[in-house]
């Protein structure tokens, strides 16, 4: 049975998109048309490229949808280029695409990944109504297929061939290759070539991302002196190494928690006498006898930060706690940085204003900052430290990084109108206008 729609909601319905008409122009009408046009066959592409299975290490699978991708922004007039990754690093590599429009315009750098954390065994989408089940559908390739619908659009609309573009698709985004910088070159080096960044990680109908935490692993080292365990806390025998990462762990609980967006969690943790801790797999074996006072423990875990000075800073405190040791132990902590911080900076809420009345001139509603403790780290962290950029224009979904995800296919238009008219009006004004000079904040 269809349901009734009360008269009076109907109209607010409508009203909504027939009041925003006046503030669109006719350029941007024609982008709204062009979307709804090729709605069916975006949903199509999205298809196609869900049931190429891309995992991460599937390095065949992501040169695949790459390929599809390719093959489209080269028939769109933009000059493709795949950066390959090291046989030794494992991982497929980039899509960089370029698009060069009116000079002395803001240049506008847009992020995907074609990888995905699930591996499903092949072609996985399965339409159900407005929704569909397809693992990569929502984290990313929704987002891609957004970014190339709105580009598409903007084609369509006679505007692209104004606009200084360049999308970077990875394709490591989900388990970056090491060495870092080695992997994130190619995004980094488009990043200082442009000079906002707009990110398409999963979206949302009312609030977008202008700051995120960053993450650093650390680890700690204890030794102590094996001895019998009946002299422990004596001169001779000392602590033990159990005892002292005991110690540091609590005092970082006792003095380093609570402050706000920073958190550090101890997520492993071996001692004994024979001790073996694998940092790539985060796993080990410990043993030992119950009367021996132990030589060795290992403790590991991450670290999240919302900007560099409070990296720093709670580094610089946790060294200080692990110094003060324990009699007859000794202990080191090492830290490995991941992904930078995304403060929130004046540019990235600027940012954010664009979309924010786009989205609103196109009858959806307004946008908002999200909450940056929840969303994850992204690619977009890596151009953060010196460009400002919006994260979280991508396709609605639920499941990310599950085998049941599903992504939104009726609200893929919305994303797309939105993404496709803040590309138009950031795209139009004049460099001096948006992006961060060096140094600044
Ligand atoms: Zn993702």
């Amino acid at each position: 049975m269809r349901p009734t729609v009360p008269a009076c909601l109907l109209v607010l319905a409508l009203a909504g998109p027939l009041l925003a008409q006046p503030t669109l122009t006719g350029q941007e009408q024609r982008i709204r048309a062009a979307i709804a046009a090729s709605r069916e066959d975006q949903v199509a592409y999205l298809q196609r490229v869900v049931d190429i299975p891309s995992a991460t290490l599937d390095l065949a699978g992501v040169r695949r949808v790459a390929d599809v991708f390719r093959a489209s922004f080269d028939s769109l007039g933009f000059t493709t280029t795949w950066v390959p990754m090291p046989d030794a690093m494992r991982r497929a590599g980039h899509l960089v695409a370029e698009h060069r429009g009116r000079p002395g315009a803001v240049r506008i750098l847009l992020i995907g990944h074609f990888d995905t954390v699930v591996e499903p065994d092949g072609p996985n989408f399965a339409r159900q109504d407005s929704m569909a089940h397809a693992v990569g559908g929502g984290d990313m390739k929704g987002g891609d297929v957004i970014i190339l619908y709105a580009l598409r659009a903007l084609q369509a609309a006679g505007a692209l061939k104004d606009l200084n573009v360049t999308a970077v698709f990875t394709g490591d985004e989900e388990h970056p290759g090491e060495p870092l910088d080695a992997a994130r070159r190619a995004l980094i080096d488009a990043g200082h070539a442009n000079d906002v960044a707009l990110a398409f990680e999963g979206g949302s109908r009312s609030v977008a991302t202008v700051a995120r935490r960053g993450s650093s692993a650390w680890r700690i080292t204890a030794t102590g002196r094996q001895a019998h365990s009946a002299g422990v806390f004596g001169r001779g025998a000392g602590y033990g190494a159990i005892y002292e990462v005991a110690r540091i762990l609590d005092a970082f609980r006792s003095q380093l928690a609570g402050e706000q967006y920073l958190t550090f969690n101890a997520a492993a943790i071996v001692g004994g006498t024979d001790v073996t801790f694998d940092t790539v797999e985060v796993s080990g074996t410990a043993a030992t006898k119950l009367n021996i006072v132990p030589r060795s423990a290992v403790v590991a875990g991450d670290l999240r930060f919302m900007t560099p000075e409070q990296l720093q800073r709670t580094r610089e405190r946790m060294r200080a706690i692990v110094a003060q040791h324990l009699p007859g132990t000794d202990a080191q902590i090492t830290f490995i940085d991941e992904y930078p911080a995304m403060p929130l900076t004046e540019g990235n809420s600027r940012i954010l204003a664009v979309y924010d009345t786009a989205s609103q001139a196109l009858g959806y509603g307004p946008v908002a900052p999200m909450d940056p403790g929840m969303r994850g780290a992204g690619d977009l962290s890596f151009v953060a430290p010196f460009m400002d950029g919006l994260e979280g224009l991508g396709a609605l979904g639920t499941g990310a990084h599950a085998p049941e995800e599903r992504v939104n296919l009726n609200a893929l238009p919305m994303q797309t109108e939105r993404a496709a008219l803040t590309i138009e009006r950031l795209g139009m004004k004049p460099a001096g206008e948006f992006g961060r000079r060096e140094g600044q904040r």
